[in-house]
């Protein structure tokens, strides 16, 4: 049940369907068919091949009972029957170690087991050893039962394996004139069959049942799974802008913080606020309010855009952008794309002028001496003096211009 195709190509509503019908024919609809046949047969041939002892040593104590009691002018006849069906089981057997001929057990183990039922009846009736043709019968009894629940057969394929095989006996048989003792072969063969037939057929009942169940389960669990994604990335969303929250703001900043520090490089952030937003809102109202943080949003959204990078609301109407690797002259040419794109988007302002926001940039090659928290102070701090110079504008915290140093390639 590894195989993740297995939950993918199948709906819940097939499956549900599938359970609720009753099956008493053991098919399922075409791809439910494929999916169950590339589950079961795998499974079926491992269940064989630890029966496989135990199957040999019946199979022995039935051919060692019967070698005695054979004629000594038949035996080289049984004999070299014995060998031929043998050669077929022990073909077959092998064939099933080898995966890549899984795909066609329905017609070797169909061919093989024909030939077994065949062979014990032929046996059965071709030799006649008196009291001890018990063991004889037992033998048809034996193949048809294994054939049926042990060799990894589907209930219809046993069904046609002994359906062939019997009347394959019945025309040599008949071709070549041997006695039959229809009454006793009859029953023994018909009761073995239906023996067999019900058994398996309340096994792979079972079987379908199980998969169809597992398969429901996985999809439920693959369905909580995705649920716990959402959740989770939903819980690193601000719901009014769609930009990372406070906290996916910090497990960002610490994960770049530690990259650069590794690295050796610098990392830029920005904080951003709205100028004026009270007054925005007090004379446009809160929808206003909230539908020109969305597009400010939307705007730092785009412009965040590389690897690494990232915007955040902060709060309220304050937002911060993470730049990973952003020296000091990038980073104010950054801060004047900023302030520019948000002078384009012109969204009228109650005291005339278009929407603006302020912004303090701090920029640091992390050491082991410093930390993210000390950063976004410093950013907070700028962001400070920008709205103390007039707002509309930014101001580094950085007195000195820290450069990247590109990597000599
Ligand atoms: P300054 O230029 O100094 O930043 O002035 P300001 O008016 O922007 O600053 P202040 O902090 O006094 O006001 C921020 C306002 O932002 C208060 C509140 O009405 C508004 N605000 C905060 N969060 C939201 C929000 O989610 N939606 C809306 N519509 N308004 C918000
Ligand atoms: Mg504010
Ligand atoms: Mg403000």
């Amino acid at each position: 049940m590894d195989n993740p195709a297995l939950t993918q190509e199948v709906t819940e509503e097939e499956l549900s369907a599938a359970l609720q019908s009753k099956n008493r024919l053991l098919t399922f609809p075409i791809k439910l068919e494929e999916l169950y046949l590339d589950l079961h047969i795998p499974r079926a041939i491992r269940r064989f091949h630890v029966l496989l002892p135990i199957i040999i040593f019946l199979y022995a104590i039935i051919i060692s009972g019967i070698i005695d009691f054979i004629p000594k002018q038949s035996f080289s006849l049984w004999l070299s029957i014995v060998i031929s069906v043998t050669s077929t089981i022990l073909f077959a057997m092998a064939l099933s170690f080898f995966p890549i001929f899984n795909r066609w057990i329905k017609w070797y183990g169909t061919v093989a087991s024909a030939i077994v039922v065949a062979a014990t009846i032929i046996i059965t009736n071709l030799f006649p050893i008196g009291q001890n043709s018990p063991l004889f019968y037992a033998g048809i009894i034996f193949a048809i039962v294994i054939i049926y629940t042990c060799i990894g057969l589907t209930v219809i394929w046993g069904l046609v394996a002994t359906i062939l095989g019997g009347l394959s006996a019945i025309v040599i048989m008949d071709f070549t004139n041997i006695l039959v003792n229809w009454s006793l072969l009859g029953r023994i063969y018909i009761c073995s069959s239906i023996l067999g037939l019900g058994l398996s057929y309340a096994l792979e009942n079972q079987e379908r049942k199980n998969f169809l169940n597992t398969l429901l389960l996985r999809i439920t669990v693959k369905k909580g799974e995705e649920l716990a994604k959402q959740l989770d990335s939903l819980s690193r969303q601000d719901s009014l802008t769609g930009l990372a929250n406070r906290r996916h703001l910090d497990e960002v900043l610490d994960d770049e913080w530690n990259r650069a520090l590794r690295q050796n490089q610098p990392i830029s952030i920005m904080m951003i606020d709205v100028d004026h937003f009270k007054n925005y809102n007090d004379k446009l109202g809160h929808l206003a309010g909230d539908s020109c943080l969305r597009q400010i949003g939307q705007l730092f959204e785009r412009m965040t855009k590389r690897s690494g990078e990232l915007a955040a609301r902060y709060g309220g109407e304050e937002f911060v952008l993470v730049y990973p690797g952003m020296d000091t002259n990038s980073a104010k040419q950054q801060a004047i794309r900023l302030i520019d794109q948000v002078a384009r988007l012109a969204i009228p302002h109650p005291n005339g002028n278009s929407v603006s926001f302020s912004m303090g940039i701090a920029i640091s090659i992390p050491t082991n001496e410093t930390n993210v928290a000390e950063l976004l102070h410093d950013a907070d701090t700028a962001l400070y003096k920008a709205k103390a110079n007039g707002r509309n504008r930014y101001e580094l915290f950085n007195e000195t211009s820290i450069v990247l140093e590109r990597p000599n390639r």
